[in-house]
């Protein structure tokens, strides 16, 4: 939608909300607070650390590309609806920015990658005054967001700040375990293999937490098309170096690496695709993949297994 017309159509959303009859919440909802978070990856830290005291709204579901996410007309009523809103940050939600600062006249619109020290972010290598906004890659980084969640929740419902303490330190310390049980597994992968090659630039600080070289086929937006120049570039690099898996991810084309594979065979060399990773969007609701812990997991064992690393634990006997 052309700027131009979505301004009109958060306008109108906005007066329509204003002036409809009987805009008093349900006595039950009025006791939660209501908090729309964009992806699913933020959408889990507020429940975590919300509890039963908050209401959690996603906008964008498994298989969303944040990068290229408009708000639908629904969209913009839960928005409005919001007592908090919180977002990503770091420019993923980028079509989102003018919405997101028109609503944040009315109440508080917070970014939880806000509290990261820069020096710890990865620059952007399209935008130089940007930032890779793909941080929940490394979960010793995406941790230490749960404060600026915690901070948001206690101020607009301070009554429930004793919970949303417990509830952080809990989800904190929950983080951390699954990042050094992650460092562990893929510090098992053989060194020569050690190489990410996936769709687009979503696995930065993945790589660099885990010691992985990562390379993408497109930038870290997924605005940007691939061209044939990347994807001869990245063909060559597989069959040089016998990168054994390439993998695709939950939110973008499979055609992409696909086009990979094949020009690999071009080259007389054989890649598999290694499953699918989830990067941008989390999986669906009620699955294991539908949570970050559980994403993270499924990520760590679909490339440790791909690329040689050792064979999964085996579960505690029952
Ligand atoms: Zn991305």
């Amino acid at each position: 939608m052309r700027a131009a017309a979505r301004r009109a159509m958060v306008a109108i959303v906005v007066v329509a909300n204003a002036l409809a009859p009987g805009n008093v919440r349900p006595a039950e909802a009025a006791d939660r607070l209501a908090v729309t978070a964009t992806t699913g990856q933020v959408a889990d830290m507020a429940r975590h650390v919300g509890g039963d005291r908050v209401k959690v709204t996603a906008l964008m579901g498994p298989g969303v590309d944040p990068h290229l996410y408009s708000p639908s007309e629904g969209d913009l009523g839960r928005l409005f609806d919001a007592d908090v809103i919180l977002f990503s940050g770091l420019n993923l939600e980028g079509r989102l920015a003018e919405v997101l600062g028109l609503l944040g006249e009315q109440r508080p619109v917070v970014a939880v990658t806000d509290p990261l020290p820069r020096d710890l972010l990865i620059a952007s290598p399209e935008y130089p005054d940007e930032f890779d906004p793909h941080v929940w890659g490394d979960p010793s980084l995406w941790l230490r967001c749960v404060e600026r969640v915690y901070a948001v929740l206690s101020e607009a419902d301070p009554e429930g700040e004793a919970v949303y303490r417990a509830n952080a330190d809990a989800y904190t310390a929950q983080l951390a375990a699954l990042d050094a049980a992650a460092a562990a597994r893929m510090a098992t992968i053989p060194e020569g293999q050690r190489v990410l090659v996936t769709a687009h630039d979503a696995f930065a600080y993945f790589g660099r937490r885990f010691g992985l070289e990562v390379v993408g086929l497109q930038g870290i937006s997924t605005d940007t098309e691939a061209g044939v120049s990347d994807l001869q570039r990245v063909a060559n690099l597989i069959a040089e170096r016998n990168v054994p898996a390439i993998f695709v991810e939950s939110s973008v084309s499979p055609a992409t690496i696909e086009a990979v594979q094949a020009a690999v065979r071009d080259r007389g060399a054989e890649v598999v695709i290694g499953g699918e990773l989830y990067s941008d969007a989390l999986g669906d609701d009620g699955t294991p993949e539908g949570t970050y812990v559980g994403m993270l997991q499924h990520n760590i064992e679909t490339i440790v297994t791909a690329l040689g690393g050792a064979p999964s634990p085996a579960p505690p006997p029952a």
